[in-house]
This record gives C-alpha cells, sequence and structure tokens, in this order.
C-alpha cells in the first residue's frame, strides 16, 4: 500500500506534470511575472467555469475576504454575522477592519450557519452575512438570501472550501457556490481544492461597480495610474501561480468527482458504526459520484461516543494521518472573545469541536487506502 497522506500533491503532480511544467515554461519565456496573459486569461476562464460576471484574482483567501468587504464600504462599528466553527481568517478580517463581528451557532448535521441564530443575531447595526461553505458543502444560501433581502444585508460567502460545489434552489435553479451572495472570496492555497503552488485567491461578483471598485482596490486605490481614489492594499495573483491555476482548472470538476468517490467508499465503510456520524447532506439527496453539491474539501466525521482524541492518538499509530477541523470554536479563542457571548448560544459548536475528526482526502486515494482507515477505525470504535 502506497504512504497514506492527508493531502498528496506530489502524486497528483506526477499526474499533471507536463500541463504544469508547459504553463510554467511559458511564464519563464515571456518574463511576465506580474499581471501577465497567464493570470488575464485565468480570469476568463474562471469566470466561465463559474458562470459569474467578474473573478477579480488577489495574492491569497484571507486578502479577498478583507477585499470584499472593503468593497463593500463596510465602516468600522457595523456588525458582520458569521460562524463560529471555521477557519480563522473568516472572523479575522472582520476584525481588522475593526467591524464588529458576530459570531453564531452552526447545525450539527452540516457543520454550516445556523439559520434561526442568523435571525436571532440581527440588530439594526448589521449590514453583512459571511457565511462559510464548510469543507466543501454549501450554507443553506436561499434562507439566508431571504433574510440579506429583507433586512437590506451584504452576503459575502467564503467560498475558500467550496469551489466548485452546486447549488440547488428550491424552484430548481443551480448556480455554482460564490457565484450566490453580493460577493464571494476564495482560496487556492495547495491543500484546497483548486491549489496552486504557493499562496493564491480570488474574489467574485455580478455587479460590475462592485468589480470595478475592487480592482483599484487590489492595487493600491489606482482607477488611473499613479491616481490613488481610495485607500487600497496590494495582492496581486502571480503569473506563475496562475499558470498552474490554468493547467488545474480544467480538471476540477474531475477532481471534485475523486472527492465524492473517495467519500462514498468511506461512508459506505463507517456508516453502521453507532460510534461514527458520516457527513450528511444538506437537502438529504443520495451522495453520488455526479450529486456535485459536495465537494469534500474535508470528510469529517462525527465521534460520538467521547473517544474521538483517543482514535486521532490509534490513526497516527497506525499512519494514517488525520486533522481536528477545528479544535476550538471562534467565540472561545483570545483575539475573539465578546461579552455579549453566552455559552447556551453555541450548544452545537461546543458539542462539534470535541467530536470531529477529518480523514485523508485527496484526489489520489485509492480503495486500498481507503478499506485500510476504515477498518482501523471500526475495530477501535466498536
Ligand atoms: C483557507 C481558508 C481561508 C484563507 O485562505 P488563505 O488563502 O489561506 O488566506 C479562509 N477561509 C476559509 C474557510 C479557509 O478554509
Amino acid at each position: 500500500m502506497r504512504k497514506i497522506q492527508m493531502v498528496d500533491l506530489q502524486s497528483q503532480y506526477q499526474t499533471i506534470k507536463e500541463q504544469v511544467n508547459n504553463s510554467l515554461t511559458e511564464v519563464l519565456e515571456s518574463a511576465a511575472f506580474i499581471n501577465g496573459p497567464q493570470v488575464q486569461n485565468f480570469q476568463k476562464e474562471l469566470e466561465s467555469y463559474l458562470g459569474v460576471k467578474h473573478v477579480i484574482p488577489c495574492a491569497n483567501g484571507t486578502d479577498a475576504l478583507q477585499i470584499a468587504m472593503m468593497g463593500l464600504e463596510l465602516k468600522p462599528g457595523d456588525e458582520v454575522i458569521t460562524t463560529d466553527f471555521t477557519f480563522a481568517a473568516t472572523v479575522e478580517v472582520i476584525g481588522l477592519l475593526q467591524l464588529t463581528p458576530v459570531l453564531v451557532d452552526v447545525d450539527a448535521d452540516t457543520f454550516n450557519i445556523n439559520i434561526e441564530a442568523i435571525k436571532k443575531a440581527i440588530t439594526p447595526k448589521t449590514k453583512a452575512i459571511v457565511p462559510v461553505h464548510l469543507f466543501g458543502q454549501c450554507a443553506n444560501m436561499e434562507a439566508i438570501m431571504e433574510i440579506a433581502k429583507e433586512h437590506n444585508l451584504y452576503v459575502i460567502e467564503d467560498n475558500a472550501q467550496g469551489i466548485g460545489a452546486d447549488y440547488t434552489f428550491s424552484n430548481g435553479e443551480k448556480k455554482k457556490s460564490g457565484t450566490i451572495g453580493h460577493v464571494a472570496a476564495t482560496s487556492f492555497f495547495p491543500s484546497k481544492n483548486l491549489g496552486c503552488y504557493g499562496d493564491g485567491g480570488a474574489i467574485f461578483t455580478n455587479d460590475d461597480d462592485l468589480a470595478h471598485f475592487i480592482r483599484g482596490i487590489v492595487n493600491h486605490g489606482m482607477y488611473e495610474r499613479y491616481h490613488h481614489d481610495v485607500v487600497g492594499v496590494n495582492s496581486r495573483l502571480d503569473s506563475m501561480q496562475a499558470a498552474v491555476l490554468r493547467a488545474k482548472l480544467p480538471l476540477l470538476d474531475l477532481y471534485n468527482k475523486k472527492r465524492r468517490q473517495a467519500a462514498i467508499k468511506y461512508t459506505a465503510g463507517l456508516k453502521d458504526n453507532p460510534n461514527v456520524i458520516t457527513p450528511i447532506l444538506a437537502d438529504k439527496s443520495e451522495l453520488t459520484e455526479d450529486n456535485n453539491q459536495h465537494v469534500f474539501h474535508q470528510y469529517t466525521l462525527r465521534i460520538t461516543n467521547g473517544k474521538r482524541d483517543e482514535l486521532v492518538k490509534h490513526l497516527n499509530e497506525n499512519d494514517i494521518p488525520c486533522g481536528v477541523y477545528y479544535p476550538i470554536p471562534l467565540h472561545l479563542q483570545k483575539a475573539y472573545v465578546d461579552s455579549r457571548y453566552k455559552e447556551e448560544d453555541f450548544k452545537v459548536t461546543n458539542t462539534l469541536v470535541k467530536e470531529v475528526i477529518s480523514l485523508p482526502m485527496h484526489t489520489e486515494l485509492d480503495d486500498e487506502q481507503i478499506d485500510f482507515i476504515t477498518t482501523k477505525i471500526n475495530s477501535f470504535l466498536n
């Protein structure tokens, strides 16, 4: 059996070496390292894949979130509602811009922001909601867009983990994750579903004026060379990273399908274990290779008999890497404590942090590896 990796970018590279190397060589030969044609072409190709009017590449996913919020001209003191159960970048940029983060609880079955909790958190100061499509599955965007409309709020999708996922509205209409809210942010960190070989990110929007405004913000607030109309930042996707992403974008659907195949296999091996809850699809439809509503950035179990930490140890002793995403709810992180929070409002995240474990998930997992992992989990937990 091949050594099991949490994310296996080495094996993946071996299968796309030629495309990637050719694409990188083009950049080296042209020496157009910044804002070269690879960046513009990648932007257009991603716009067409997503069916969104504007993709604005930038330096990383955290910048993308920050710039999206700057683009919406949120002001210090504005309240921004987001999930208590996500990577810290989501709430970090809210704090950096001196906006007030308002963390709320999530749904136990999908790990995504809870709709009733959002409603309860809205005040006259609320300006935006930031749903995170955690682990590769969209938050309940239909309900979130309705709430936003009713209360005149912006919706900023944190799509760092969800790229390529489809969201289906109750009328049957389908949209790609990150194209539903007013603006979205994504990350091309190497381990993400569409990852480059360094840092990268992008902002998506269908709003022409917002896109224009944001294109200036990422470039020092310039709309005309050396005229600085607003305070901006320097946040660029470099041409080498765009070259890697151009080679990988045509494979994104295949990659997400491979992740779903691995998820199906994991679930088949673990679903009868009474101490394990396998991932649940938000619309409760069947998990199939072609049902691309979940793109499994992570395959995350809940271990319900209190033995999660022992399981982590057991897997590591058997050379099976695993991760706990996330071990501490954001409302208990020192940087984000707020005396207004009440523990009873975070019942679900407080439970999930003790139960969750994410298994190896990438495009190169094979059946033998998955069988080995599920067998080790079942023999330990039964
Ligand atoms: C990875 C990630 C980010 C940040 O992306 P970077 O490119 O690492 O800055 C933001 N939000 C979520 C949910 C993420 O998973």
